[in-house]
């Protein structure tokens, strides 16, 4: 057998098909496994006895692993008994030191989806950045009624905080962002909160439609998951402490693209596109 499954994964090289498809393997080495073993049985009949007793035990064995629910109690408690033996406990300087406050020197804007965490993909520390995440990333506009949530975060950690640097980070294949760019052009909506959200960054999407024509869908959402960085690039500076900080030079904005697809990371620095004054 472990001869036939070396042919099958040369076979598989030769024909490129990518190793990642484990289920067809699983089924072709299953069928492989299924046929020796009728060849087996059909030269030596007397171990058929043997060979049914086995596949029951197999059976059984298949039955509970399949029952085996999820247990989302037990994945937390894992995880959190994970991180105290192997960081907590083992690093006693830096949990003392966030015990008594913290001074990060990064404000994050991050989009809620599961796959962009900044804290994984950029290594942020405990204490290295202080992080808002919410649908496609974006910076609302300042509002004290409207988005009093994003305002009290940047509030805080601009006045009080006082971080250097404020970092927007798109990202590839963002559903917010593809929601954005499926709105009606009448503007109706089918959600309760997401299509209103995310319109936001209405000026990103009607930039990316009106120049870019000539490109397919997908190739506008990427645009879109860029220019609606810029959009929340802009709307930083509605934020009079942010304006201020950033004129005295103790603030810098940052846009940033994470492509998790191609595994690529694009940072840029906000450009306030200043034009000369024109003499009249
Ligand atoms: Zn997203």
């Amino acid at each position: 057998m472990a001869t036939k499954f070396s042919k099958c994964m040369m076979l598989c090289c030769i024909k490129k098909v990518p190793v990642t498809k484990e289920e067809d393997m699983g089924k072709e080495s299953y069928e492989e496994a299924i046929a020796g073993l009728s060849k087996l049985l059909s030269e030596k009949s007397d171990l058929e006895g043997v060979a049914a007793a086995k596949i029951k035990q197999i059976t059984a064995e298949l039955e509970v692993a399949g029952s085996k629910k999820f247990d989302p109690v037990e994945k937390i408690k894992t995880g959190f008994l994970h991180f105290k033996t192997e960081k907590y406990e083992k690093d006693t300087d830096l949990y003392g030191k966030l015990a008594k406050g913290q001074s990060p020197k990064f404000m994050v804007f991050a989009c809620s989806d599961s796959r962009v965490c900044p804290s994984h993909i950029l290594n942020f520390q405990p204490g290295e950045a202080f992080m808002v995440r919410n649908i496609a990333n974006m910076v609302p506009p300042y509002d004290q009624k409207k988005y009093s949530g994003a305002g009290a975060a940047i509030e805080y950690a601009v006045l009080h905080l006082k971080v250097e640097h404020i970092v927007v980070i798109g990202h590839s294949c963002c559903g917010g962002i593809k929601g954005l760019m499926t709105i009606p052009d009448d503007g109706t909506t089918a959600s309760d909160f997401i299509e209103e959200w995310v319109k936001i960054c209405s000026s990103a999407k009607s930039k990316v439609k009106t120049e870019c024509t000539d490109i397919s869908f997908e190739e506008q959402c990427k645009n879109c998951e860029k220019e609606a960085v810029n959009v929340s690039l802009g709307n930083l500076l509605t934020y009079p402490f942010v304006r201020e900080s950033v004129v005295k030079n103790t603030l810098s904005l940052k846009g940033a693209h994470y492509d998790f697809v191609h595994g690529k990371f694009e940072l840029w620095d906000l450009d306030f596109n200043i034009t000369p004054a024109v003499a009249v």
